[in-house]
């Protein structure tokens, strides 16, 4: 017995049978005497839906206005699964991001949770009640309601058992847990039983979007054990807990893509004091989060300058540097947005060598070329041409042998 917060995604919500299922999964912890709070996503598809209307009015919606629609969605799941509790004779209660009074900066569409007064909750538990929130969402402190960026709903479930101290935060996802890589896209991957933190908070920022990166934050700040498991079944999942001297055996872990980036190259930029900070400041006071930069070696006072932002951002960047280009005198912008991130995570990295090559030679039998390279301790990045993502994780994930991985 304890305090459970479960987290179900769009899946798991899609329409009124699978809201019963997942009705009928939360009875059963309640009745074993356990405290329930229940975080829900939007039905699947439905806030791709809320943005496209918008987008058939506006391409610029305005951000304020995109966070009360797009809010919806998880308003429309968590009343409808409130409802299915009761008509199941269980005592329930659905509240919206600001009833449960969860707190964000007023960043629209990507706020970040600064606290939670978790104290309406508890008085609920006390009555014993079925505590239903919506995720996604929360207020900034003039009552606005905000959004926590797309699969905020993970980050949401996570706070909340922060805040409450629960015992457990279970995510419910369409697969049965964390695997060496997206097994939709690759059959052999393995499930992990365990994942540490800090791989897994490589693996969400590098694109396996299985958890929101905030989620996985606040989880390694917070200590709070994630199980993410599936809906549909009862088999136990995977858990992201704290790193243990086990975990090192294995090099690599996971292999992860991402398509969400772009490429923005300036060529023949003036090698000088400053410049590099001409042409990331305009960006950067836009929003706009770069995530790899290279530059080259001089010559002739001249170098090459190359970075990569989010595809969404990808037009607005380009405009920026043409322009900061003309300023500075750099001889041509070049964009590219058919491009992919792949990238091998594993804590084992930081006492075993070699992972760099073997990921090279690897990439280099297919005959694929790797356009940039970031490292860090526990994980290596390449970008490569999208066309070859999905070839590249198969080879990947044969090179490090991970399907025959045991964790
Ligand atoms: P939800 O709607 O439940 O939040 P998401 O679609 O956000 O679900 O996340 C689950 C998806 O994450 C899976 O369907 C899978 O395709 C993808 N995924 C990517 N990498 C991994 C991984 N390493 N392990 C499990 N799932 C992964
Ligand atoms: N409904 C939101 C989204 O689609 C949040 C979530 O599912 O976690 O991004
Ligand atoms: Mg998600």
């Amino acid at each position: 017995m304890g305090l459970i917060v479960q987290k179900y995604g769009g899946t798991s919500v899609a329409n009124i049978e699978r809201i019963r299922n997942v009705a009928q999964r939360i009875i059963k912890y309640y009745q074993a005497g356990n405290d329930m709070v229940v975080v829900v996503s939007a039905m699947a598809g439905v806030t791709d839906h809320l943005i496209r209307m918008a987008n058939q009015i506006t391409e610029n919606p305005n951000p304020r206005e995109l966070d009360v629609l797009m809010a919806t969605g998880e308003q429309t799941t968590v009343a409808l699964l409130a409802i299915m509790l009761e008509d199941m004779g269980y005592p329930s209660v659905s509240l919206l991001g600001y009833q449960a009074e969860i707190i964000t900066n007023p960043a629209y569409g990507r706020a970040r949770i600064i606290e939670i007064h978790a104290e309406r909750i508890r008085e609920l538990l006390r009555q014993r009640k079925i505590v239903t929130v919506a995720g996604f969402q929360g207020c900034d402190e003039k009552g606005n309601i905000t959004t926590l960026g797309r699969g905020g709903s993970d980050t949401s479930a996570v706070a909340l058992a922060a805040a409450l101290d629960a015992d457990v935060c279970e995510i419910y996802t369409d697969v049965d847990g964390i695997y060496t890589t997206d097994p939709n896209i690759c059959k052999k991957a393995r499930k992990l039983k365990k994942i540490s933190y800090e791989e897994m908070l490589e693996a969400a920022s590098l694109g396996a979007k299985v958890l929101q990166i905030r989620a996985v934050e606040f989880a390694k700040k917070y200590n709070v054990p994630i199980h993410v498991r599936s809906s549909f079944s009862e088999e136990e999942g995977s858990m992201v807990v704290r790193e243990d001297k086990d975990m090192e055996r294995f090099v690599v872990t996971a292999v992860t893509y991402d398509k969400n980036e772009a490429r923005i190259t300036l060529t023949r930029v003036p090698d000088r004091p400053g410049i590099a900070s001409k042409i990331f400041t305009p960006i950067a006071e836009e929003g706009i989060l770069v995530d790899m930069i290279i530059q080259n070696t001089r010559q002739g006072g001249l170098t090459d300058l190359t970075f990569t932002v989010p595809k969404t951002d990808f037009k607005r960047a380009m405009a920026i540097e043409e322009e900061v280009a003309r300023a500075i005198g750099a001889e041509n912008v070049m964009g590219d947005e058919h491009i992919a991130k792949v990238s091998v995570i594993g804590v084992g990295m930081r006492s075993h060598t070699g992972v760099a090559v073997t990921m090279f030679s690897a990439l280099a039998r297919e005959n694929i070329n790797i356009m940039m390279i970031s490292t860090s301790e526990i994980k290596i990045s390449c970008v490569i041409e999208e066309k070859y993502t999905e070839l590249a994780v198969h080879v990947l994930h044969d090179a490090f042998g991970l399907e025959r991985i045991s964790r």
